[in-house]
């Protein structure tokens, strides 16, 4: 068996596998898709002490440094179930493959909710964005739209509003779903418009970047356009953690549950990066909790009985 086994391979599982392989113990990466979302990403410029890389070239410089140690990485493999068998656990893939290990940790991502509109897809990284901590600052001195009136919506717009010209946030329902306080401090923004009641239709661009939207007024049907050079989504950002279900303790949200260290409701198990309820999903801070999720695993390996 491994003793520490890593279900996923973005930010937060290299981290974590770096860390316990530094220890002398046999560590295992199973992962759908090595790299994670910085696969879909283009600039990064907040990874602390890289000025700017990309999301490709980020996700190659992952895997040469795991593959700097000895790290058995199986890509391509889909963790279907986590059991507790005896002293050890089992991972079961999609495929039918069954990995046994003394510890595991759980860094399965996350993947933000796409509105399934026509030019979603094709302007992705082109002026349709999803996280504004990211990409903010791209779309300095332009216009963009917010679409989403929940926390994250709202959030996304006060934060946008020091940054760009002008915000546009679009709502489905009748009313802002966020918390009083954000809709009030929202409210007292100039540079900002709310629409409610209206229902994206499209996202436009000139075929190579985003240039606006169309929306529905749902009341009287009318279908109106607003020019800008962005448009966030933020309609929800869902963690991989389905498959966990009924096997450990979930946040209403989805998330895995941890503690400081980084441990779950299920002893020997642990968790890093957005699939957890950790606030602020970036990958600094997943490769930082993947580290110490690591420390965490291999400490409590340490106490386990010999055999
Ligand atoms: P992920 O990167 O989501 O990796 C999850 C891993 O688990 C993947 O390998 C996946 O294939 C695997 N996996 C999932 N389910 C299973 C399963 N059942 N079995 C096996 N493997 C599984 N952050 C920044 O800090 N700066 C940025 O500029 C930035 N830009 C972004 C731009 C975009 C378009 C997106 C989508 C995100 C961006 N982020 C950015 C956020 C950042 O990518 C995430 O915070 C970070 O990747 C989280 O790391 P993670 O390891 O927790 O999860």
């Amino acid at each position: 068996p491994f003793d520490v086994l890593i279900v996923g391979g973005g930010p937060a599982g290299a981290a974590a596998a770096i860390y316990a392989a530094r220890k002398g113990i046999r560590t295992g990466v199973v992962a759908d898709r090595f790299g994670g979302q910085v696969l879909d990403t283009l600039a990064i410029e907040n990874f602390v002490s890289m000025k700017e890389t990309d999301g490709p070239r980020f996700a190659v410089a992952l895997e040469e440094h795991v593959k700097q140690y000895e790290v058995d990485i199986m890509n391509l493999q889909r963790a279907a179930k986590l059991e507790r068998v005896g002293s050890l656990f089992e991972v079961q893939t999609a495929d039918g493959a069954l990995l046994k290990s003394k510890s595991v940790i759980l860094a399965t991502g996350a993947r933000w909710r796409e509105i399934n509109v026509p030019g979603e897809k094709e302007y992705k990284n082109h002026g349709v964005a999803y996280c504004p901590h990211c990409d903010g600052p791209l779309f300095k001195g332009k216009r963009v739209s917010v679409i989403g009136g929940g926390n994250s919506g709202v959030e996304a717009a006060i934060d946008l509003a020091g940054i760009v010209e002008h915000v546009t946030l679009i709502e489905f329902g009748n009313e802002l779903r966020a918390d009083a306080v954000l809709q009030r401090k929202l409210y007292s923004l100039k540079n900002v418009d709310v629409i409610k009641g209206a229902q994206t239709t499209e996202i436009l661009g000139d075929g190579k970047k985003v240039t606006g939207l169309t929306y529905k007024d749902r009341a009287s049907g009318a279908v109106k356009t607003v020019e800008l050079a962005g448009v966030f989504v933020q309609i929800g950002l869902i963690p991989n953690a389905e498959w966990l279900k009924g096997t450990l303790e979930l946040s209403p949200h989805g998330e895995i549950e941890v503690d400081a260290r980084g441990e779950t409701s299920l002893p020997g198990v642990f968790a890093a990066g957005d699939v957890t309820t950790v606030p602020f999903k970036q990958i600094v801070i997943a490769v930082g909790e993947g580290a110490k999720a690591s420390l965490a695993a291999f400490d409590y390996m340490m106490r386990l009985p010999t055999e």
